[in-house]
């Protein structure tokens, strides 16, 4: 099988390289051609000789995701991408537009392993990891799709699938949309959010890159948290706020944690009495979500009167707490509601977005 050069890193291409008896430096044009200038195929690459051009089109590929479908949200907030892969799999991605930024959501599996109840992906099951050139891909082709002026100046991995059970590759994805030699994002401008698996939070900050980190804590108590998540009996409440307080101190930066509120189910004043004496000492801040219904597990809102009165009993905690409504809802490109299907009355039901967490700034902000 050829290798597949985007989602290469320039270490990476430029050892390719070599290792094709060619000069190095040829990695770094590679890299460029693919991640600054988003080039589709070799030919585009005109700063290669044309017989290396040639050589390479013989012994090695560029995969491209392929755009199906673009919906914009009517009120110009949100655009969602439906786009296939090679192998006939459909994910979404979504683009969010705020008054100071404007982020792409990535998604980083088919479908998702961690099967969060509230969560349209979770219910999906889960089909495979992208793979990093997958991941790039999906900030490329909306990069393109848009007019300079509005380019993305964001990434965030709150798309189909729990990023950090696909470190790996989550973790080259960053590497090229961090580098020079493509969107060159700065670390603060890229975020992962976890439901709060705790290796790939402690890989995330050995591997030095200083991204921003979100962890959706889901509950408070750790018997409604696994009636939601089912994960959560391997990854504890306790430990993952300590994993993540870890995180926070190895990159200088608090952490953000979600909370998506339920209605009934994790919202009362004894729950948030719950999360700020979980959360105390712990350098962060709260973003507090305000569930999308996704169709999935029959949860309810808790409404933003209840946020608003939910925020003021978190105030022991001494943490900046934001209330969230996430952008795009209407198109079902909100959090919770990525799916990548067609639903049976053939309406386009949207990719998942994390159940778990809105986009930084992407929402409705009732500070
Ligand atoms: Fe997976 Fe995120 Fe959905 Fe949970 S909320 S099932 S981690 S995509």
């Amino acid at each position: 099988m050829k290798p597949d050069l985007k989602g290469m890193t320039r270490g990476e291409l430029e050892r390719y390289m070599a290792s094709i008896g060619e000069a190095p430096y040829r990695g770094r044009q590679i890299a460029e051609w693919l991640y600054r200038h988003g080039a589709a195929s070799f030919d585009e690459m005109t700063t290669l000789s044309k017989a290396l051009r040639g050589r390479l089109a013989d012994e090695a590929k560029i995969g491209n995701i392929v755009p199906l479908s673009e919906t914009a949200d009517p009120g110009g907030g949100a655009r969602k991408y439906l786009f296939r892969l090679e192998d006939g799999e459909t994910i979404e991605t979504v683009f969010i537009r705020l008054a100071h930024s404007r982020s792409v959501c990535l998604s980083s599996q088919v479908g998702c392993p961690a099967g969060c109840a509230f969560c349209a992906t979770g219910a999906m099951g889960f089909r495979r990891n992208l793979s990093a050139g997958e991941i790039v891909d999906q900030f490329l082709k909306v990069r393109a799709s848009l007019p300079g002026d509005a380019r993305p100046t964001h990434a965030v991995f709150m798309g189909m699938g729990e990023p950090l059970l696909n470190i790996d590759e989550v973790q080259n994805a960053i590497r090229i949309l961090l580098s020079p030699e493509g969107p060159g994002l700065g670390p603060r401008r890229v975020t992962v959010s976890t439901c709060g698996i705790i290796p790939g939070i402690r890989r995330l900050a050995g591997a030095g890159l200083r991204v921003e980190l979100a962890v959706s804590l889901i509950a408070s108590d750790e018997e409604v948290r696994g009636s939601i998540f089912p994960l959560a009996r391997e990854y504890p409440l306790a430990e993952v706020v300590a994993a993540a307080g870890e995180y926070a101190a190895s990159v200088g930066r608090p952490v953000t944690f979600e909370y998506l509120l339920l209605k009934g189910l994790n919202d009362s004043r004894e729950d948030a009495g719950r999360l700020a004496r979980l959360l105390r000492g712990v350098r962060c801040k709260v973003n507090l979500i305000l569930y999308n219904p996704a169709g999935t597990g029959g949860f309810e809102p808790s409404g933003e009167p209840r946020a608003a009165e939910f925020a003021k009993w978190l105030i022991p905690a001494r943490v900046a707490v934001t209330v969230r409504r996430s952008k795009g809802a209407r198109i079902g490109a909100a959090c919770g509601q990525l799916r990548a299907g067609h639903d049976p009355a053939g309406g386009r039901v949207g990719t998942c977005m994390e159940g778990r967490a809105g986009p930084p700034g992407g929402e409705t902000d009732a500070e």
